[in-house]
C-alpha cells in the first residue's frame, strides 16, 4: 500500500512526536486531539522543536516550513475518512482506546490500517473493537520520538502479513529501526526494562546500596547512559508501577511482583520528575 495520508490521535507527549516525525518524512498528517488546548500545545511543541533543529543546522528553514505545511490540526475523527494509516496515541486506557478504534472502523476507508502506540495493552483486544482485526497492529514508539530510533511492531493474533509489511516499510520511511514482537504483556522493551527498574527499587528497599550508588553501578559498571532510578523518575513512577502490574497480572508470575517501596512512593504522590520528587528531588 502506498501511504499518503496519516492521522495521529492524541497530541500529547507521544502523539505530537509521532506526528512530527511522520510530517518530516513526507507524509501528509492530521494531528487529532479531543482537547483544543492539548492540540495547540502539541502543535506549538512541534514548531519549537523544528525551530531548534534549524538553529542547530540539522534541518533547513525550507524543510521546517514544508514539515509544518504537511501538518493539519484536527479535532474531529471524521478527518480520518481520507487516511491510509491512523496511529492512536491517546491515554493508556482500554475503554478509551476501544471506543476510538470502534469509531475509526466506521470512519476510515476499508484499506486503512489502524495502529496503536500502546505501551502495555493487548493489541488483540484493541483489534476486537473493530471489524478489521487483520488491519490492526501495534506501533510502539519510544520517548522522545524524534530522537529514539526504535519502534516495536506488535502483531495481534489476527494481524495480517500484509499489514505487518506495510507498517514495517512505514517505520523505515520514518528512519526508525523496527523489531517484530508478539502480543504478550510488556511486549519486549518494557518486559526487559521494567523488571530491571523494579529490581533496582528492591535493592534500595533492602538496603543493598544508596540511590546514587545503585545508579552509579549501572552507569559505570554496565555502561548504561542513565541509572535505573534516574530513568524511573523520568518515566514516572506511576507508569513504572502500572506496567509492573500489567506484567504481574498478565503472567501470574511472582518474579514480576512490584516492589512495595515503588508502590509506597506512588501512594505518596512521589511520581518522579513530573511531580518534583521521586528517588531524587527536582527543582
Ligand atoms: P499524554 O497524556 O501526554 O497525551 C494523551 C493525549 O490524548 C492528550 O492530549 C489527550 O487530550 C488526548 N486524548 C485522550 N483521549 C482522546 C480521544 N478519545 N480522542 C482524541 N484525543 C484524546 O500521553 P502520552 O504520554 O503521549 O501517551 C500516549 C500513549 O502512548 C499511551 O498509550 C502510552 O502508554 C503510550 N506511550 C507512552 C510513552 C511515554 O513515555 N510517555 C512511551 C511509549 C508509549
Amino acid at each position: 500500500m502506498d501511504i499518503k495520508k496519516v492521522m495521529v490521535i492524541g497530541a500529547g507527549q507521544m502523539g505530537s512526536g509521532i506526528a512530527q516525525v511522520c510530517a518530516q518524512s513526507g507524509f501528509d498528517v492530521f494531528l487529532n486531539d479531543m482537547s483544543e488546548q492539548a492540540l495547540e500545545k502539541g502543535m506549538k511543541n512541534i514548531e519549537k522543536l523544528l525551530m531548534r533543529a534549524v538553529e542547530k543546522e540539522r534541518i533547513t528553514e525550507t524543510q521546517k516550513t514544508d514539515t509544518l505545511n504537511r501538518l493539519h490540526p484536527s479535532t474531529t475523527l471524521t478527518d480520518a475518512a481520507s487516511c491510509d494509516v491512523v496511529i492512536e496515541a491517546v491515554v493508556e486506557n482500554m475503554e478509551v482506546k476501544a471506543k476510538v478504534f470502534a469509531e475509526l472502523d466506521n470512519i476510515t476507508p476499508k484499506h486503512a490500517i489502524l495502529a496503536s502506540n500502546t505501551s502495555s495493552l493487548p493489541i488483540t483486544e484493541i483489534a476486537g473493537a473493530t471489524s478489521r482485526p487483520d488491519q490492526v497492529i501495534g506501533m510502539h514508539f519510544m520517548n522522545p520520538v524524534p530522537i529514539m530510533k526504535l519502534v516495536e511492531i506488535i502483531r495481534g493474533l489476527q494481524t495480517s502479513d500484509e499489514t505487518y509489511q506495510t507498517i514495517e516499510n512505514m517505520a523505515k520511511q520514518l528512519a526508525k529501526t523496527s523489531v517484530e514482537v508478539s502480543d504478550l504483556p510488556g511486549f519486549a522493551a518494557n518486559r526487559i526494562l521494567m523488571p530491571m527498574i523494579n529490581e533496582a527499587v528492591f535493592a534500595l528497599y533492602e538496603g543493598v546500596a544508596s540511590v546514587e550508588d545503585i545508579d552509579t553501578v549501572m552507569k559505570l559498571g554496565m555502561n548504561h547512559p542513565m541509572g535505573p532510578l534516574t530513568l524511573a523518575d523520568f518515566i514516572g513512577l506511576d507508569t513504572c508501577l502500572y506496567i509492573m502490574e500489567v506484567l504481574y497480572e498478565g503472567f501470574g508470575d511472582s518474579k514480576y511482583r512490584p516492589c512495595p517501596l515503588l508502590r509506597k512512593y506512588v501512594n505518596a504522590g512521589w511520581l518522579g520528575k513530573k511531580s518534583g520528587r521521586g528517588f531524587y528531588q527536582y527543582g
